[in-house]
């Protein structure tokens, strides 16, 4: 029986791994848990679950709520509830899927608390990559990825040597506007992007799909969970998200992971590692359905943000953070309908533009540099 924090529990990832607990309460018991301002989602969770643990967002939530929880049950909220959650004493590993930088700190308490990081969350690798890998190594703990890319690569590279591997190549499926010219993205809807063609996922990975810094988030993610240099790195559009991505050793061999699309999977593996349990909520992936498969290279003309990702990933330091931090504002204004689309690849090439990069950071200086670009963006929005 595996004891499982949960940070997110609300949103898409968190639902997900609460179906695959749910599918499997001989496997996983769910000890503590997290989720932000939706109270009822979250409340039902907890009332399933029975967690001893939750921590939501802030104050507020928190009054709303306190009366309503199980007896046993200890409520706590803000960031520091969210880092003793991610720390509780019963928990053997941390399935972290809060969206945004806000996940960084609550794994670096997984890991000081020794607990196996299933990480979801990207900005922490992407804000933090060096910090945070230092710091699992230093504390003997794994990071295990739950993205399916990631998860793809890792299960690739099961019992691999690291000097085989000439290269990994993550696949993109292009995401809702995959068809669509640079000139006809000009006046795409919020609602017209969410729309995405083969994941159901949050919002904010929905866009980050169609102007495809969802693949460069997860590039820089690559680079810092196995090790490889950016050089290493490739990205081909692959429509279909069967092959959920591939490795390509020195003799010629490319190994490649399929299934369908549909992150129970992954998060599964993430939670058995190194077993698998069968997976009884998951379609099966039947490739006479598909006859066949397709590959494109990337235009990194068109996928503007792709290559923003790339360039900050080599010149590293605070780079990625101001990346990152630029694309939540701006993505969050295109929600939000303050901005047109093609605007959220321009904001963030502004605010790579103002930075001037700062090397081997400490986590001050990229927190100072995400709150310092969130600003900067704000300022042009507005
Ligand atoms: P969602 O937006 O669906 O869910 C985010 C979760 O974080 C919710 O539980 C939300 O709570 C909580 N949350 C948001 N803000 C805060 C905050 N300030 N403090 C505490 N909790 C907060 O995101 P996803 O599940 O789509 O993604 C989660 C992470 O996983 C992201 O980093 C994403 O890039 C990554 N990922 C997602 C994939 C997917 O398929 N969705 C695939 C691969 C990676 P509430 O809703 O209650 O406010
Ligand atoms: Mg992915």
């Amino acid at each position: 029986m595996k004891k499982i924090i949960l940070l997110g529990a609300t949103g898409s990832i968190g639902q997900q791994t609460l179906d695959v607990i749910r599918a499997n309460p001989d496997s996983f018991r769910l000890v503590a848990m997290s989720f932000g301002e939706n109270i009822e989602l979250g409340l039902k969770a907890v009332h399933e679950f029975k967690p001893e643990l939750v921590a939501v967002k802030n104050r507020e939530i928190y009054d709303q709520i306190r009366l309503n929880i199980p007896s046993n049950c200890q409520l706590t909220y803000g960031h520091d509830g969210l880092c003793e959650t991610a720390a509780y004493h019963k928990g053997e590993i941390v399935v972290n899927a809060v969206i945004g930088s806000v996940g960084l700190i609550p794994t670096l308490k997984a890991i000081e608390a020794k607990k196996t990081v299933a990480l979801a969350n990207k900005e922490t690798l992407v804000t933090a990559g060096q910090i945070v890998t230092d710091y699992a190594r230093k504390h003997n703990v794994q990071i295990l990825p739950v993205d399916s890319e990631h998860s793809a690569i890792f299960q690739c590279l099961n019992g691999e040597k690291k000097e085989s591997v000439e290269r990994l190549i993550l696949t993109a499926s292009g995401g809702s506007f995959r068809d669509k010219s640079r000139n006809e993205l000009k006046h795409v809807t919020v609602k017209e992007a969410l729309n995405h063609p083969n994941w159901s996922m949050g919002a904010k990975i929905t866009i980050d799909s169609a102007t495809m810094m969802n693949k460069g988030l997860e590039v820089i993610e690559a680079h810092w969970l196995f090790s490889v240099s950016y050089d290493q790195i490739d990205v081909l559009l692959h429509k279909e998200s069967v092959i959920h991505s591939m490795v390509e050793f020195h003799d010629g061999s490319i190994i490649a992971q399929l299934g369908t699309p549909d992150m129970k999977i992954p998060i599964q593996y993430a939670l058995t590692y190194p077993n698998r349990i069968p997976s009884y909520e998951s379609e099966r992936l039947d490739l006479t359905k598909y006859g066949q498969l397709h590959f494109e290279k990337i235009d990194f003309d068109r996928y503007r943000c792709l290559k923003f990702a790339f360039d900050s990933g080599k010149i590293g330091g605070t780079m990625p953070a101001v990346l990152n931090a630029a694309n939540e504002v701006a993505v969050n204004a295109f929600l939000e309908d303050k901005i047109p689309f093609l605007k959220i690849e321009e904001l963030v090439e502004r605010a790579l533009e103002e930075h001037a990069p700062l090397f081997n950071p400490t986590l001050e200086d990229i927190q100072e540099a995400d709150g310092r670009t969130r600003q900067f963006v704000q300022s042009l929005i507005n």
